[in-house]
Order: structure tokens, then sequence, then C-alpha cells
């Protein structure tokens, strides 16, 4: 089914995107499941850019699974009850290429029973992140057609959702704390290098 799924370029640099509210309600789950492990899925859009590629996750979805301080997995047909619910729901399953899991207390780090996963993986691609109770994350992305790509970095950004008082309180401290400057108005030059004697060369 995810036959016709376009396979990232694995020359760029990749940027995992999720947004305040789903990075929330991911860690808050690992939080909550602590001491005990949890896993998920997710949907993601990719969007290309000139020299990356951005994969945005849009939604987090949580498995029937087994899960232990040491160990968590998806129960027997769960994948599957996710892609037909997706479908249902009139979503696009090719975008479920998102997995994520907690380490609980642990370290984040791709264990050899996550490198398993991922090469059992059915997706031309998929991006995986590991998280634990101390709100640490890494992701990786590995391409699997038309060979196996393991393990390329991917850089997680975490994306505000500004709401309207927000934006009009940093924009009125903004306004009250800085002053725009051309070069000219501003300290002489470049610093340098700073003496023995504290004094500042400038450029
Ligand atoms: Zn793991």
């Amino acid at each position: 089914m995810y036959s016709n799924l376009s396979t990232p370029e694995v020359s760029q640099s990749y940027r995992l995107i999720i947004d305040i509210e789903l990075y929330q309600y991911i860690m808050t789950l690992a939080q909550e499941s602590t001491p005990n492990e949890i896993i998920g899925m997710g949907a993601i859009v990719k969007e290309y850019h000139k020299h990356y590629t951005d994969f945005i996750l849009t939604d987090v979805i949580v498995p029937e699974q087994y899960v232990s301080p040491g160990y968590c997995a998806f129960k027997e047909g769960a994948q599957n009850k996710i892609i037909r619910d997706v479908i249902e729901g009139g979503g696009n399953p090719e975008e479920l290429c998102f997995r994520w899991h907690s380490h609980a207390n642990g370290p984040v780090f791709f264990s050899l029973l996550d490198e398993e996963d991922i090469a059992n993986c059915d997706s031309p691609y998929v991006v995986n992140m590991v998280i634990n109770a101390k709100h640490e994350m890494i992701a990786r992305l590995d391409v699997f057609e038309p060979v196996h790509f393991r393990n390329i970095p991917v850089s997680i950004i975490i994306k505000p959702i500004p709401y309207e008082g927000l934006i009009v309180e940093c924009q009125e401290n903004i306004r009250s704390c800085c002053e725009t400057i051309t070069r000219k108005d501003g300290p002489k030059g470049r610093i340098t290098r700073i003496m023995p004697n504290g004094r500042k060369e400038r450029s």
C-alpha cells in the first residue's frame, strides 16, 4: 500500500517539525507512562525545500501495546487497526511514516531491538524518534528504497503556536526594549580580541 509514496532524497538535510501541542502530548504520554516505556505512530507530511526536507508531524497515535520498564511493542494487529481507522476517517495511510517510543527514565538511543524494528518497517521510509521522561529526544531517518540508508540524522524543531495575547505581549516587549539601529550608529566595529588588561580591540 505504500508503493506510490516517493522516498526522500538522501543527500539533503532533514528536520522533524513538531508543534508545541503535539510535543506536549507525546512528552506527557512519556511522563505518565513512566516507569514503563510507551510506543506510538504518527502521520507526517513532507515539505521539500531547496537544501532540506521538513517532516511535519500532523498526528500522534497510540496503539494497543505491551509495555514494561524496558520494553514496548504493538499488540498483534494494532498497526493494521490504525491504518484501517485512518482510511475510514478519510486520512491518508501513506502519511503514517513516523514511529516514536519512550525509554521512560533511560537514556535516548536506538537499541538493537529498535534497529530490528526499524529494519522490519514496511514503508519506503520511516522517521523514528526516541524520547524519555527527562524530555530528551533524538530522531533519525531510514530510507528503504532503492536500498536501506540507515540512521540519517534528523534535527528536531519544536514549533510554537503563538496565540493573539502572546503575540501582542511580545510585540509590546520588543517596542519597549529594542531600538533598531543602523550599523554606523552601533558600537565602533566588532570586538575581535580582548587584551590581558581588559581593553577590547575592535575591527
Ligand atoms: Zn528503544
